[in-house]
């Protein structure tokens, strides 16, 4: 491959356009710990490894682009949630994160429970050997026939998201005889995002029953009167992407004002109390994730404190992070294709791949950081935007970065925190063949979801 001299992008502070971007790190070829999957590093001739093997084998055997999962950081991960957490409290995974079988396999030898929100979802977990009973069905409209599978396989508990579902679930269950545990969903008026939350006096979104104008307690109400329920507890979710606890704090005080209004209205104790998902994770150097076990800690103490405000025993908690766990266990990699420098304003660097592969960027503004992993470079640094393939100028796949000056087509660059929301979201945009995943551990890599085929395209188009 030919390394033909482009014309770098622009190189100076004092010319660099506007935009999110801190300066350049002051050695491209460092790989921030923070951003990349726990066994990456670079091999002595500079390329870059994850669970003991190089990219550039990766992409030789597997071809680009693909996501890389990091086994050992995962199940690290996994294992570091359900400790922190303790034998008292549950952490189911978000599967809508990303859901493999194999993933499914490693949560369950891992201790974790899981979460789903569709009958895709359900089937393969169970079809992985997840128990039924550690696993809690979501979504604001489980369809008849989901609903029906997820009672009849015996889900550990179906959370509950409008009135309506209070009654077909009930009826459902109680037609099979069973009586199936629920949680209900509510929404405290909290919406937390990264550094801020929101309090507000109501939830204006489709999720979850408001608590606002008794309408939470309205809910609990009536499903403590239907035979086919099992009221099990109260389930909150405030937001994504968030490392300030205060919102939390302002949602277990909420959820606990009801538990204790349904105590003094109806005599009864609610034993479990479910806070979400939507932890932090670093996508670039500029994020500071806390570590499981703090989170453990100060959502543990926000609950007993409530309760103990209250007079109530503290109920078993429950958390559901998806994110935390995935996402940064692996990254896409990618080759370039062609590289277009535009003067004065930035260079476009198109890969294989791009919105259809991550649509995060596109769909919410996302930051996330790349580096040039086929090898080292010592080339001044020049600001990129890493853009995919697709007719679409929204096509972004990282806004702003820096790559070095030298880098060429043929070049392999990785984008690192894609465990989360990428595959899962992944589209055919264009045709384009949804990349695999790719497992990797202690020198072995594996495949655990294949590459789309043009098979596979035309088989569900049948003409
Ligand atoms: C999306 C979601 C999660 C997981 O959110 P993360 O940001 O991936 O941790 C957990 N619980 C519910 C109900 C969700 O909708």
């Amino acid at each position: 491959m030919s390394r033909s001299a482009h014309p770098a992008g622009p190189r100076h502070a004092d010319v660099l356009p506007e935009g999110h971007y801190s300066a350049p790190a002051d050695d491209l070829n460092a790989l921030d710990p923070k951003v990349w999957a726990r066994t990456v590093g670079r091999d002595a001739d500079g390329v870059v490894t994850v669970g003991g093997i190089t990219v550039t084998q990766l992409a030789e055997e597997y071809g680009t682009p693909a996501y890389i999962l990091d086994e050992a950081d995962f199940r690290e991960r996994a294992r570091a949630w359900r400790t922190a957490f303790g034998a008292d409290a549950d952490v189911f995974y978000a599967g809508k994160a990303f859901l493999s079988r194999a993933v499914v396999r490693w949560l369950h030898e891992e201790g974790l429970n899981l979460d789903v929100c569709s009958g895709g979802e359900l089937a393969t977990a169970l079809s992985a050997g997840m128990p039924a009973e550690r696993i809690a069905f979501h979504g604001n409209n489980k369809s008849p026939e989901e609903i029906e599978r997820a009672v009849r396989a015996g889900v550990g508990r179906i959370v509950l998201d409008s009135f309506q579902e209070i009654v077909r679930v009930a009826h459902v269950a109680e037609s099979l005889g069973q009586r199936q545990r629920v949680q209900i969903r509510i929404t405290v008026g909290v919406e937390a995002h990264t550094h801020e939350f929101i309090a507000t006096a109501h939830e204006d979104q489709k999720f979850g029953i408001p608590l606002a104008g008794g309408q939470a307690a309205e809910a609990v109400r009536r499903a403590l009167k239907l035979d086919g329920l099992e009221v099990i507890g109260i389930h909150s979710h405030i937001g994504s992407q968030i490392f300030d606890m205060s919102g939390f704090e302002v949602a277990a005080h909420r959820v606990v004002g009801l538990l204790k209004d349904i105590r003094d209205e109806h005599g009864v104790e609610l034993p479990e109390i479910d806070l979400g998902g939507g932890l932090g994770i670093a996508y670039t150097s500029d994020d500071d994730p806390r570590e499981p076990h703090e989170i453990a800690k100060a959502l543990t103490e926000i609950v007993t404190r409530e309760c103990e405000a209250a007079r109530l025993a503290t109920p078993r908690i429950s958390v559901e992070p998806g994110r935390a766990i995935v996402g940064p266990t692996a990254f896409t990699l990618y080759e370039v294709g062609t590289i277009k420098p535009l003067d004065g304003l930035r260079t476009y660097v198109s890969v294989d791949g791009g919105m259809s592969d991550n649509i995060r960027t596109a769909l919410y503004d996302a930051e996330y950081s790349v580096a040039l992993v086929s090898r080292t470079s010592n080339a001044e640094p020049m600001l990129v935007r890493v853009v995919g393939k697709h007719c679409e100028s929204g096509d972004i796949v990282v806004k702003d970065a820096f790559l070095p000056g030298d880098l060429a087509p043929g070049d392999l660059v990785a984008v690192p925190a894609t465990g989360a929301y990428c595959r899962s979201m992944a589209s055919n945009y264009n045709h384009v063949l949804r990349p695999p995943v790719v497992s990797v551990r202690d020198g072995a890599a594996r495949v655990v979801v294949r590459r789309e085929t043009e098979e596979d395209l035309l088989r569900l188009d049948v003409g």
